[in-house]
């Protein structure tokens, strides 16, 4: 390589689909109140004994003991879950063993389609309906284009719907590739038990579900569930200590005492219908239902009103350029909730 030529040898180097990608946004204002990606407000609160741990060893390739209590909570087999480093990295997994390309209905989860471009496999983006719900058409294109792989975010981010079950469960059973429900906020739905129980009849379905949104993003850890010899398969393209020593012990000390969850759910759910009343009360936004720990709003001059509360020092998800006029704010504290509603109010009125 000429060490002097004038142009950056960046194009011979790369593939032009990591030139041409955008990777994932993260917002990288400061704000004191922190709304804007559907964090959980509560960390728990746990003592653990460094000292204890053998930090000079590799932690469980396979996550034993954690396999172990979620297949009591989940009530399947420690061989019908595989551990990720955030549910993130098990999308990676997926799609990486799975041919393309990747279908999904849009607005959804950034990570399907981003991480679909990094593997060059080709995605399919179909528009949800107006309830933001699968499309009609979307079983045609499946028989059509014969997708690899299929996303379902359910309850739906940044929508806050789940999609209805019927239409879920059409599309497993008329699709001959994999499909992924994924239930990061199921723990937020209002009365559904999510597609667990479903994965034992249906082999081509997998289930995945993240520690990320119920109050632990910073350790990363997330799970599919479902058919062994698949999960076997997928097993194959994990890297061998994707889940590291402090998160298998944080996790397990955090799940041997579940009224952490419990608590922080019914928290959360209580605030949200809190906020979903008094958004509702404001003329001149219409409000999206929730079964999620974020609420999806319309309102005139969104992107006004975004930089006002990040005047406020508070900050949310402009989604305006996904979704026309659209802001996302996501469940915080009372006290957190109570001054972005009041800020809000303020903006509006002016
Ligand atoms: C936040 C989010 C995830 C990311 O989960 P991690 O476990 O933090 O990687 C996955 N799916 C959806 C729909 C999300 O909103």
């Amino acid at each position: 390589m000429p060490e002097n030529s004038l142009e950056h040898p960046l194009k011979t180097l790369i593939r032009k689909e990591i030139l041409s990608l955008e990777g994932y946004r993260s917002e990288a204002i400061k704000a004191n109140i922190k709304l804007d990606a559907n964090e959980c407000p509560y960390s728990p609160s746990i003592t653990l004994n460094l000292r204890s741990l053998k930090l000079n060893r590799y932690p469980d390739p396979e996550a034993k003991d954690l396999k172990k209590l979620l297949s009591r909570m989940w009530d399947t087999g420690p061989e019908n879950i595989l551990q990720g480093n955030g549910s993130d990295e098990l999308i990676y997994y997926l799609i990486s063993v799975t041919g393309g390309p990747v279908l999904y209905p849009v607005p959804t989860f950034s990570m399907y389609g981003i991480i679909g471009r990094i593997l060059g496999k080709g995605i399919i983006e179909i528009p949800l309906d107006q309830n933001f719900d699968i499309p009609d058409n979307f079983i045609n294109v499946i028989r059509k284009q014969k997708p690899g792989i299929i996303f379902l975010s359910s309850p739906n981010n940044p929508t806050g719907n789940m999609f209805s079950e019927e239409k879920i469960v059409d599309v497993i059973k008329k699709s001959h590739c994999i499909v992924v429900v994924d239930e990061a906020y199921q723990p937020y739905a209002r009365n559904n038990n999510g597609f667990i129980p479903y994965t034992k009849k249906y082999k081509n379905l997998l289930v995945m579900r993240t520690f990320s949104k119920i109050g632990l993003a910073g350790i990363r850890l997330g799970f599919l569930i479902g058919d062994s010899r698949i999960l076997n398969e997928i097993n194959k393209a994990r890297l061998p200590y994707n889940v590291n020593l402090l998160t298998q012990n944080i996790a397990l000390e955090v799940l041997r005492k579940r009224s952490f969850f419990n608590n922080l759910i019914k928290r959360v759910i209580s605030e949200r219908e809190w906020l979903m009343k008094e958004l509702q009360s404001i003329n001149q936004i219409t409000v999206y239902p929730s079964d999620a720990n974020f609420i999806l709003f319309k309102i005139r001059n969104a992107g006004r009103i975004y930089k006002g509360l990040i005047k406020k020092d508070i900050l949310i998800k402009n989604l305006s350029n996904v979704i026309p006029d659209c802001l996302r704010v996501t469940v915080g504290r009372k006290e957190e909730n109570r001054a972005f509603i009041k800020a809000l109010k303020g903006l509006v009125s002016k």
